[in-house]
């Protein structure tokens, strides 16, 4: 048996629904494939539940301050891991039912269940079904890695993907790999009293590039949590528990969270009968502003294709795919100023360029702590913000920070280096006080002196036509 249709999109993730999103504006005669979990990797394993998780750790930690303030009896608060655990799945169940109810349900027949793959470029199998498809999307995602020697330990072996699920979880558990993923979770479990210890096979964590941000960000977390760096993890059972040994330390732990990336899953998909060369990571070239695989009629979007992945670059690289798979010609849409955003304490950001695209380039470089004034206020005195510029103008090209109510601060500078902006318009604007914002403020005003850039008559303001 064969089916017909205008567009397959496979994969029910954020891409791919965003990608149908485009499609069905265009023709009805599509079909949307999925063979894994569905309600998204976001809703299910990703953004959200971390999220979830991170909250509630932010809100108990905050009692130890509550004793400088004034407020009393805070060693009488306790956390009850299996209730808050239980509220998480409660909420990501919720998360995940919207999906499945209002996105996917509604397809009928044009949702297909099942695992896919290509026999040719215009011809998919979907276990046993044909599929012929004038264009393809896809969406397919990635997942947790895991070394096959390793998946001998069983479930004292947690990913991302199964952590959310524990009732308990081990009193001590290691995390290995200190990226985005293992930082935020490895902070947030630490905080809800399990003793974390951390180790990374680089000498950076966060994803950090800029090498004083990283410095100040490994003596910050390590106030929550052993980090141990430079350290290949060596795994070995030890009574029923796992010893983890790396960079010079060993430890016995109950579990272990493996958080050392995600690969695509484009392995099972059978690319290679496109006809064109793979690339290492067995992905096809394509062109990263129409999402166009090389010569073909199929586009490629979100964490499958390996080069952003983050939920917004999902949606975006969705909705491109999917806009292109639904016409003749594919159109190139601007890429958004990159950003990403760890949800630690103090969060670890980057907007624009990190330090390693730039610093070839020796930019100028404006930078603050966060220190005084609102941060003050809030007992949240910690972290470090650099600004990289282009000399003589004090264009915006980047940032890294670990900083309080980061991810609101890398979102402005984000916005403004996509805008083309410098030091100057910046300073320009209205800052409020008292914010953090004011930290901001004085990383651009150390980057606009540094530039050496003419700011006019009165620094920080724009002098009207006479
Ligand atoms: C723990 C964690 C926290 C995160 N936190 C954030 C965050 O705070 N902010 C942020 O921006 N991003 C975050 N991310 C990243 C974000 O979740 C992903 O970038 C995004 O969900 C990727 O969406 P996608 O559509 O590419 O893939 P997915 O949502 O994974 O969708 C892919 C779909 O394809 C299906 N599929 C795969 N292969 C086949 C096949 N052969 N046949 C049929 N179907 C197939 C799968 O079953 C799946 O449903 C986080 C990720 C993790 C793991």
């Amino acid at each position: 048996m064969e089916r017909k249709v205008d567009v397959a999109i496979i994969g029910a993730g954020t891409a791919g629904i965003n990608a149908m999103s485009e499609v069905r504006k265009v023709t009805d005669r599509f079909v949307m494939i999925d063979g894994g979990v569905l309600g998204t990797t976001c809703a299910r394993v990703g953004c959200m539940p971390s999220k979830v998780l991170i909250q509630i750790a932010d809100d108990y930690h905050r009692r130890g301050v509550f004793e400088t303030l004034g407020i009393q009896s805070a060693e009488r608060l306790s956390l009850d891991l299996e209730r808050s655990l239980a509220n998480l799945r409660k909420l990501r169940d919720g998360f995940v039912g919207g999906i499945i109810d209002e996105v996917i349900a509604p397809l009928g027949n044009r949702f297909i269940r099942g695992h896919c793959e290509f026999i040719e470029p215009n011809l998919l199998q979907v276990d046993g079904t044909n599929i012929r498809a004038a264009r393809t999307v896809i969406a397919a995602g990635s997942r947790p890695v895991v070394p096959e020697p390793w998946r001998r330990f069983g479930d004292r072996l947690l990913t991302t993907d199964t952590l959310f699920e524990q009732r308990l979880l081990p009193h001590d558990v290691a995390v290995v790999g200190l990226g985005v993923v293992g930082l935020e979770i490895g902070q947030a479990l630490a905080r809800m009293g399990i003793n974390i210890v951390g180790f990374d096979a680089l000498d950076r964590i966060g994803g950090l590039q800029d090498p004083e941000v990283n410095r100040e960000a490994i003596e910050i977390f390590g106030r929550d949590l052993p980090i141990h760096l430079n350290a290949e993890v060596d795994l070995q059972e030890a009574n029923g528990r796992l010893r983890v040994e790396g960079g010079g330390a060993s430890v016995v732990v109950g579990g272990v969270l493996l958080s050392i990336g995600r690969i695509s899953n484009a392995d099972r998909l059978h690319l290679d009968r496109l006809g064109l060369k793979l690339d290492a990571r067995g992905l096809p070239p394509y062109d990263e502003q129409t999402l166009q695989v090389e010569g073909l009629p199929v586009f490629i979007a979100g964490d499958v294709n390996d080069a952003r992945p983050v939920l917004h670059e999902a949606l975006h690289e969705g909705k491109v795919a999917g806009y292109n798979a639904a016409r003749e010609r594919p159109v190139a849409f601007r890429r958004k100023a990159p950003l990403v955003i760890a949800f630690t304490d103090p969060n670890v950001c980057r907007a624009g360029a990190s330090w390693a695209d730039v610093a070839a380039d020796n930019p100028v470089v404006g930078q603050a702590r966060f220190a005084g004034g609102r941060e003050k206020i809030m007992l949240r005195e910690e972290g470090l913000i650099r600004i990289y510029g282009q000399p003589h103008t004090g264009r915006i090209l980047g940032a890294e920070m670990a900083a309080p109510a980061g991810e609101h601060l890398a979102h402005q500078l984000a916005w403004a280096i996509q805008q083309g902006q410098t030091a100057a318009d910046l300073l320009a604007m209205p800052f409020y006080h008292p914010a953090v914002e004011e930290t901001l403020q004085k990383a651009l005003r150390d980057l606009a002196d540094r530039a050496g850039a003419a700011e006019g008559p009165l620094a920080g303001f724009q002098a009207l036509p006479a």
